[in-house]
């Protein structure tokens, strides 16, 4: 790659979300002379901004406010004149998305990455126009790589209006608990932030159009998730098509057809509407650079993320794939080592996915949906987190651990877990999977006692219909 004047580099990404700026820092470890651009007033993306870290943070301290009211009886502890104070729980959360965002720029500092604050235009395949504040920058480049990640998909029928009708960003905001909150769609972010306010006091309705909660999960797994979230105090109606969500003062009236065409409405004072989201490509200049899109309006890109102009690359949420964080890292790490000329490599087969509700559910690979579409022959194993002498400790003998393993050759083929710390447990799963590793391999392998690893390893074990405690 060339080196030139200050406004040449070797790499420009567009985007500093987790694939935007992973990219940006591996091209410049490798040397590469890189610039990174974003429009936010902070680096970090969707994910640590709006997304995966407040979310989280959210989580986390609403499932410590439930455990403190709920669940601390049960071990004989006994607490009084327990208070929610929410502008406290939401500052904590501003002030780890403050920490992150602020140790990005460090790294891009550390890196000698430029940081084009602006919005970025691709002009054609060597040159990205950058319009600022500041003016506009003209930065030349051999490689331009798109990662400008993805926006909430809107409802048609629904405006959004930023304080009843919300996307997710707001409902990480709302300064007070709502009384009655609707989300539209079960997936993963519905049921994360359903979930917090539910926690902190909310009523809670998710309304699907689809006969099923968590689209994509395994459907034996969904199907107990949805059992427990229905315990906790979330209300479903499945199979029903939101029309419109009009508002009125403080409170809206949300109105849905079911399968028969029946039409039914929900009241409440906030809307959350999760339907998914889309890739980001306004502005962008993709249809005057030649950047062809599929139908979905995401960036085609070949299996060297390169699209279909040479020297234009793309990786994360605009492109094809789950619109996960760490799948969009490890394309922009792949990515810069291609373009160092090293061999970058991702596999698919192996990224896993979680949703972090409580119990948390979390997977790798195919379901069983998909392998019976698929006509492949599998064996599986089940075991529950209810025997495991860990799970008794903690109070969390909700759950289960499935592996779906090749009929002839063992080699696990998915594991799906639903239970407590099922995010933290998946790893050990995705790096087998990694390896090429079968359902023998996971239970061979010594599990320390007491874990719930050993749920993980029992199930296992289970493939082979050997599991010792079931
Ligand atoms: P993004 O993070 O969307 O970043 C794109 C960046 O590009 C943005 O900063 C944007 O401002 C910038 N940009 C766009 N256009 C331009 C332009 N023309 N010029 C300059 N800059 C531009 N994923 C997980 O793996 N785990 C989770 O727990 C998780 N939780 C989530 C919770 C919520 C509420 C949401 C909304 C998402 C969550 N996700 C989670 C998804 C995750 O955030 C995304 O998959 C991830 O952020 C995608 O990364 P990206 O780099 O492709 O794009």
């Amino acid at each position: 790659m060339t080196q030139g004047s200050e406004d040449r580099y070797d790499v420009v990404v567009i985007g500093s979300g987790p694939g935007g700026y992973v990219c940006a820092i591996r091209a410049a470890q490798l040397g590469l002379k890189t610039a990174c651009v974003e429009k936010d007033a902070t680096l970090g993306g969707t994910c640590l901004n709006v997304g995966c870290i407040p979310s989280k943070a959210l989580l986390e301290s609403s499932e410590r406010y439930e455990m403190v009211r709920h669940e601390l009886d049960a071990h004989g502890v006994k607490v009084g004149g327990v208070e929610l104070d929410l502008p406290t729980m939401l500052a904590r959360k501003d002030r780890i998305v403050d920490e992150l965002t602020g140790g990005v720029e460090m790294l891009f500092k550390k890196n000698k990455i430029h940081w084009a604050r602006g919005t970025g235009r691709i002009q054609d395949a060597g040159t990205v126009v950058v319009s600022g504040a500041s003016g506009e920058e003209v930065l030349r480049t051999d490689a331009i790589v798109i990662a400008t990640g993805s926006s909430p998909a809107p409802l048609r029928g629904v405006a959004f209006d930023g304080e009843r009708v919300v996307t997710s960003t707001e409902a990480l905001s709302f300064a007070e608990v709502p009384k009655h909150l609707i989300v539209v769609g079960a997936g993963v972010i519905g049921l994360e932030l359903g979930s917090v306010w539910r926690r902190l006091g909310a009523e809670v309705t998710v309304v699907e159009y689809l006969d099923r909660i968590l689209p994509g999960v395994d459907g034996e797994i969904a199907k107990e998730a949805q059992r427990l979230f229905t315990k906790q105090g979330i209300r479903f109606v499945l199979g029903a098509a939101v029309q419109a969500a009009d508002v009125a003062g403080d409170q809206v009236t949300v109105r849905y057809a079911d399968r028969e065409g029946g039409t039914h409405t929900i009241e409440g004072d906030r809307v959350l509407v999760a339907i998914g989201r889309r890739p980001h490509t306004e502005g962008l200049g993709c249809e005057a650079a030649g950047v062809a899109l599929d139908e979905r309006g995401r960036v085609v890109v070949d299996d060297h993320f390169e699209t279909s102009v040479p020297g234009v690359y793309a990786i994360g949420d605009v492109i094809r794939g789950p619109m996960l964080a760490h799948k969009a890292e490890d394309e922009g790490i792949a990515l810069a080592e291609l373009l160092a000329g090293e061999h970058g490599h991702l596999n698919y087969d192996a990224i896993p996915s979680i949703v972090y509700t409580h119990p948390e559910v979390a997977s790798v690979g195919r379901t069983e949906e998909e392998l019976k579409a698929e006509g492949i022959a599998y064996n599986k194993g089940r075991y529950k987190y209810g025997p495991n002498g860990r799970a008794k400790a903690l109070g969390e003998a909700e759950g289960l651990v499935k592996f779906l393993a090749d009929a002839e050759t063992d080699r696990i083929l998915g594991c799906h877990i639903l239970g407590a710390r099922a995010g933290d447990l998946i790893a050990e799963v995705a790096v087998a999977v990694e390896f090429g590793a079968s359902a023998e391999d996971i239970a061979r392998s010594v599990h320390a006692h007491p874990t719930l690893s050993e749920v993980v390893r029992e199930a296992a074990l289970d493939v082979g219909r050997r599991a010792l405690h079931k």
